[in-house]
């Protein structure tokens, strides 16, 4: 299967090129020309199948130029016990008769960027070989949190790679920081940069765009890549674990084959609700697709006015791997909504590039209505949704899938819609403690990483064995930067 750019049909890459590529040069994401499809008989035969036998059938699909065989390696690797805490890799839970939540967290970093950033490494150094690559890649990342962790892990010790991370000095959670700079791995770096998370994302995407840098670069025999969720090695894993709930429901006599499921999934970058949208494109039976957002409420109202509008003031909120204006993978749902026009795709860019707004065709608008719902949850919304779900149900829930159990409340109070439906878990609590515990009105004693065990003791729920080890674990970075030195730090870590 090839691949092309969501701004121009002309260009064709093979799967291998698209992971290593990351992003199209004409600044388009890159796409499959089809999308495969499953008929009964491929989902009955996932149902018995363990998760990583799931994804290499289902990636297998979609990665033309690498063999089940590999695939299945791959998934071993990614998804096995040394990484996830559980047997199930994406376990669904029961909510009640009408409702399930597919946790999403239980490998590495306890957030569900580690579903897709396990996988990635693995076919990016395959796309390497495939493609008879001899430079080393160099992985750069700007990170709000979860990501950048997450993509340490996935490449720790990857041979021919290495990792670089940028955080904002004060705009991670004290738990997320603690994972980053106790980070291992020969090939790994972390920085602090002054500033908050747009600074540290200018600052690489400034790298990125340096032409002598680059060519400084590729005389140390390094390129630049990206772990971003627009490379489509990120969103395949994710196609997986919706196919793979589905499955787990028919297993466990939850739902009949055929029967419609919906779900609702925490958007940032929508990538997550993407990997949904393939799915149900594949055939699976997807009712609709609810994407949760929280103050910051661009998708909301775009999937209600068809119009998307970046000019709003930027929140900052308690679900941090959510608060974003723009949401990259909104294009590649364009491309296919659009018939796969990649001139009218084009059009929208340019206009959000200029005007930092676009209006869809009515032909588009019509399609979001039959596919999506759009909510939104404040801050206080999302509080009360942690202390109900403790309270009522025994569940302890983050921050991030507070604001998707809020907004699929909201979507059943407006439509009536009685259809079972999954809502998706991002995080552990433990990533959030300090607000999590505001929320169940207890007081945070101390600060970081003694929370572990003070929400613990509360609520009795098993602190994920990688953040419990976190505790007197050897801090090995300690640089923070100027926004400005960013270039120099990463020549001096490619020397
Ligand atoms: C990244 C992230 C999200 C948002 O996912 P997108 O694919 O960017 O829409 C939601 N929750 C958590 C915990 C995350 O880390």
């Amino acid at each position: 299967m090839k691949y092309y750019s969501t701004r121009d049909k002309a260009v064709r890459l093979e799967s291998a090129e698209a992971v290593k590529m990351g992003l199209s040069r004409d600044g388009g994401l890159l796409t499959p020309e089809a999308i495969p499809q499953m008929d009964e008989a491929f989902l009955t035969g996932l149902v018995s199948a363990r998760y990583q036998e799931r994804a290499a059938k289902v990636m297998g699909l979609y990665l033309t130029d690498y063999t089940y065989e590999e695939l299945l390696t791959f998934a071993e690797n990614a998804y096995g016990p040394e990484k996830f805490d559980t047997e199930a890799v994406a376990p669904v839970r029961k909510v009640d008769n009408t409702t399930h939540c597919l946790e999403l967290w239980h490998g590495p970093t306890s957030a569900f960027k580690d579903m897709a950033l396990q996988m990635l490494p693995q076919l990016l150094s395959a796309a390497l070989r495939k493609t008879g690559e001899d430079k080393t890649a160099c992985i750069l990342v700007a990170t709000s949190g979860d990501t950048g962790k997450a993509a340490m892990e996935g490449f720790a010790d990857v041979p021919q790679t290495k990792i670089m991370v940028f955080y904002p000095k004060d705009g991670v959670s004290a738990v997320q920081e603690a994972q980053m700079v106790t980070q291992e791995g020969e090939n790994v770096g972390v920085c602090a940069v002054v500033g908050n998370f747009d600074d540290a994302q200018a600052g690489v995407k400034r790298i990125f765009s340096d032409v002598e840098m680059r060519e400084t670069l590729a005389d140390r025999g390094y390129f630049l890549s990206s772990a971003n969720s627009i490379n489509w090695g990120r969103i395949l894993p994710q196609v997986v674990y919706y196919i793979s709930a589905y499955c787990d429901l028919l297993r466990d006599g939850q739902i009949k084959m055929g029967d419609k499921v919906n779900f609702c999934v925490p958007t940032g970058n929508f990538g997550d609700i993407l990997a949904a949208y393939y799915a149900k494109r594949m055939g699976l039976s997807v009712g609709r697709l609810i994407c949760a957002s929280n103050k910051n409420d661009v998708l909301t109202d775009f999937l209600r006015k068809g119009i998307y509008d970046r000019n709003r003031p930027f929140h900052t909120t308690m679900s941090p791997s959510m608060d974003i204006l723009v949401s990259s993978n909104l294009e590649r749902l364009l491309f296919d909504l659009s018939g796969e026009n990649d001139a009218e795709v084009r059009g929208y860019m340019e206009a959000l590039a200029k005007e930092g707004k676009y209006e869809v065709s009515n032909a588009i608008k019509a399609r979001l209505n039959e596919e999506y719902w759009g909510g939104c949850c404040d801050e206080a919304g999302t509080a009360v949704t942690i202390a109900d779900y403790y309270k009522n149900r025994g569940y302890l829930i983050d921050t991030h899938t507070a604001v998707a159990v809020n907004v699929m409340e909201q979507y059943r109070a407006a439509t009536g819609d009685e259809t079972v439906t999954v809502f998706v878990s991002t995080a552990s609590p433990y990533k959030f403690c300090n607000h999590v515990m505001d929320a169940i009105g207890e007081k945070p004693a101390g600060d970081g990483v003694e929370l572990l065990e003070q929400l613990n003791a509360i609520s009795g729920v098993t602190i994920p064995r990688r953040l419990a080890a976190l505790k007197g674990k050897q801090r090995r970075f300690d640089l923070t930067v100027e926004k400005q030195q960013m270039d120099a730090v990463v020549l001096d870590f490619l020397k």
